[in-house]
């Protein structure tokens, strides 16, 4: 089932920032599941938080809530893996997929261990791109990874720029092209952290399709505005729905 899920031309993957509760996870993959049963269910377990007073996430006691989604629904499961340590606990536990976090793109002992750690099962590993970080920098990371498990999905997650009070950040579509291309690598693009904002989404969304590259992580909470992190930049279930609806009417250009 994941094997296929990740060897598509276009894969998305979806599910709210993070795991809050068992409840709220499964509101989520089952909304999720009744739209479509190949999308890829995504939440965090450790939240790496701007802010020390901030929420930090529900840590390894969501493992539990995410295997049991991927048993009851059959939706394969990704999760942000943060620090070396919480690999084998991830891999042990039938993760489908695993992803690094913006600012750990370039935490090279973090990389080369999950290379390490997934040589035999090559498990797709998502690679978010640094906010600061050139095409030649994110490239160079992944190699860190392909040296051992030639899997790597690239995320473009927005960089850093002007965009005080507009948007969180500015997504780069262009150097996203430029990755696909230079690596023959898939390469995915994050509306939610680039944009911060929903109303964005589905338009950030459509334009990913069209210049095509390979997919989308979107982040759907089943009540976003209670949200313990990232609450302005979730959608709901309606909401993605009609973006999975958009997206289905429209072709790549590859
Ligand atoms: C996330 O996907 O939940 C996340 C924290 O994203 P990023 O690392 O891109 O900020
Ligand atoms: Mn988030």
């Amino acid at each position: 089932m994941s094997k296929e899920t990740f060897s598509k031309n276009w894969i998305i993957i979806a599910g709210p920032c993070a795991a809050e509760s068992r409840q709220q996870v499964f509101d989520s993959a089952l909304g999720i599941s009744q739209i479509d049963k190949g999308i890829v269910f995504r939440a965090g377990i450790w939240k790496p938080r701007t802010n020390p007073n901030s929420w930090q996430g529900s840590g390894e006691k969501a493992i539990s809530w995410m295997v049991d989604i991927k048993k009851q629904t059959g939706l394969a499961i990704a999760t942000e893996v943060n620090i070396p340590q919480n690999i084998e606990k991830l891999l042990s536990a039938g993760f489908d997929s695993l992803w690094v976090g913006s600012r750990n793109s370039q935490n090279y002992d973090l990389l080369k261990e999950i290379g390490t750690q997934t040589s035999s099962n090559h498990i797709p590993i998502i690679l978010k791109r640094g906010m600061s970080e050139y095409a030649n920098e994110w490239i160079a990371s992944a190699g860190y990874i392909t040296r051992n498990n030639p899997n790597v999905i690239f995320c473009e997650r927005g960089v850093r720029g002007p965009t005080e009070n507009t948007t969180k950040n500015i997504l780069d579509l262009q150097t996203a092209c430029i990755v696909q291309d230079e690596t023959g690598l898939p390469v995915i693009i994050d509306p939610s952290h680039a944009s911060g904002r929903r109303d964005l989404i589905t338009r950030m969304s459509l334009a990913t399709k069209a210049v095509g590259l390979n997919g989308l992580m979107i982040e759907v909470h089943p009540t976003p505005n209670t949200a313990l992190s990232d609450s302005s930049q979730q959608i709901n279930i309606p909401h993605f729905r009609q973006l999975i609806q958009e997206l289905n009417k429209y072709s790549s250009c590859k």
